[in-house]
């Protein structure tokens, strides 16, 4: 397979950093996605495939940022009220049909393209009308209140980045210029399994020793949130077999497999064996905390990931590593979420050469004063502290312990989820 290469990922029983393993998903991720013209409507969310270039310079006119008077500013009186006959009219889309002539004002409106000739528009509410004549009080800046042609951006200047995803603003933006289409990624074809013999389907009675499958839910989220198109196909069996042939299937037709559940070393954990029976499979031992199983492959030419089994797991190793690897499959440039800095409100004590993430809630907003608040129960199956919680307090490796007051690095979720 093109995108991940043949031992890049081999590690000898030691726990990878994540540093290295981004710095690897960098390497050997490579975009697979095929692009496709989309009409801006549809384009929310897509990664931009294109560099988009303005045709034309915005605005393309110069124009008033205000309702009120155009004038020539030499006609001004500096030091006393100037009086000016009010002898046109211009509305936003409507210029006016001749240069303006020095000595009168041209009524005009925001968005209405200056007339040739004035300089400067008064606001209207600093003026006065004395019958068809409007006062102007003395002063106003040469310029003032008129909007360039081309001062947002010229033609020529790309106005958008290939590998950017698309926010309602760039599609603004990509209107602004004329354009009706952009080149974006087309949406990963993605086949999604939870695996584990105690996993029943929500909605049905929980049999003795059962959990409903929270996973795949969740999952599901991400990566529709990340725009791939996803395949729900169930919950496998911990049974080799079945489990071979239902990854085997779902290589067919899909452009990437997530399962979650049985990629740890237990006797009970298949998805490792299946894996490599059809393809490649690297199991990373990751120095972090919630997480540390996390596997990546290939069946056939397709690429896998096996996230862990426990929900908290799931969700960081998700959007620490397997977002931006699912972003730089669909051709994102720069997948990596952006982390801000708060204040933690807490102590905590952790072991040294391994990151990790707290599930923390904000306080103080609004205050200037970000506070990060550690939820009290932080398992790797305690579901409740994602749903209680802002986001994540990233830890780095040489950290032993916390003093309230220090400065943290925090990813909120509403970064990263959709
Ligand atoms: P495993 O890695 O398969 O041993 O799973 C680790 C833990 O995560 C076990 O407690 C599982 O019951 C739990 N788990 C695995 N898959 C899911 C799932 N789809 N939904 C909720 N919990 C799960
Ligand atoms: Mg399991």
């Amino acid at each position: 397979m093109a995108q991940l290469s043949d031992d890049c990922f081999a590690q000898e029983g030691r726990l990878m950093r994540v540093a290295e393993a981004r710095a690897l998903l960098e390497e050997v991720v490579s975009q697979v996605s095929e692009a496709e013209p989309l009409a801006l409507h549809l384009a929310l969310g897509r990664i931009l495939l294109e560099d988009v270039v303005a045709r034309i310079d915005v605005p393309p006119h110069d124009n008033s940022a205000v309702d009120g008077y155009a004038v020539f500013f030499d006609d001004l009186d500096p030091k006393a009220e100037t009086l000016l006959p009010v002898s046109a009219r211009i509305a936003a889309g409507h210029p006016l049909d001749r240069p303006a002539r020095r000595g009168e004002a041209a009524r005009i409106f925001t968005g209405a393209p200056m007339p040739e000739g004035p300089d400067t528009v008064m606001m209207q509410e600093d003026c006065r009308l004395e019958g068809e004549r409007v006062v102007i009080a003395p002063g106003i800046q040469k310029g003032a209140n008129r909007r360039a042609r081309g001062e947002d951006f010229a033609a020529g200047d790309i106005v958008l980045r290939r590998g950017i995803r698309l926010r309602p603003q760039d599609l603004g933006q990509a209107a602004a210029t004329g354009r009706r289409e952009v080149l974006v990624a087309k949406p990963l074809r993605a086949a999604l399994f939870s695996t584990g013999d105690e996993l029943c389907e929500p909605g049905e009675e929980l049999g003795p020793g059962k959990i409903y499958d929270s996973n795949r839910t969740a999952i599901h989220a991400l990566l529709t949130g990340l725009g791939c198109a996803v395949s729900d196909l169930g919950i496998l069996a911990d049974e080799p077999d079945s489990l071979r042939a239902a990854l085997a299937g779902a290589a067919r037709g899909h452009d990437l497999i997530v399962t979650s559940g049985g990629v740890s070393v237990g006797d009970e954990d298949h998805v490792k064996q299946a894996v490599e029976a059809l393809g490649k499979l690297h199991l990373w031992r990751l120095a972090i905390k919630p997480g540390r199983p996390l596997a990546l492959g290939q069946i056939g030419a397709v690429p896998f990931v096996g996230l862990p089994g426990n929900p908290v797991a799931v969700m960081v190793t998700f959007l620490t590593l397997v977002r931006p690897m699912i972003l730089r499959l669909m051709g994102a440039e720069a997948p990596e979420p952006r982390r801000f800095q708060v204040r933690a409100d807490f102590t905590h004590k952790k072991k040294k050469d391994r990151r990790e993430w707290l599930r923390v809630r904000l306080t103080g907003s609004g205050t200037g004063d970000l506070r990060a608040v550690k939820f009290p129960r932080q398992g790797a199956g305690i579901l409740s502290s994602l749903v209680e919680t802002d986001g994540l307090v990233e830890l780095p490796e040489d950290l032993t312990r916390l003093e309230p007051g220090t400065m943290v690095d925090f990813l909120p979720f509403s970064e990263v989820c959709p």
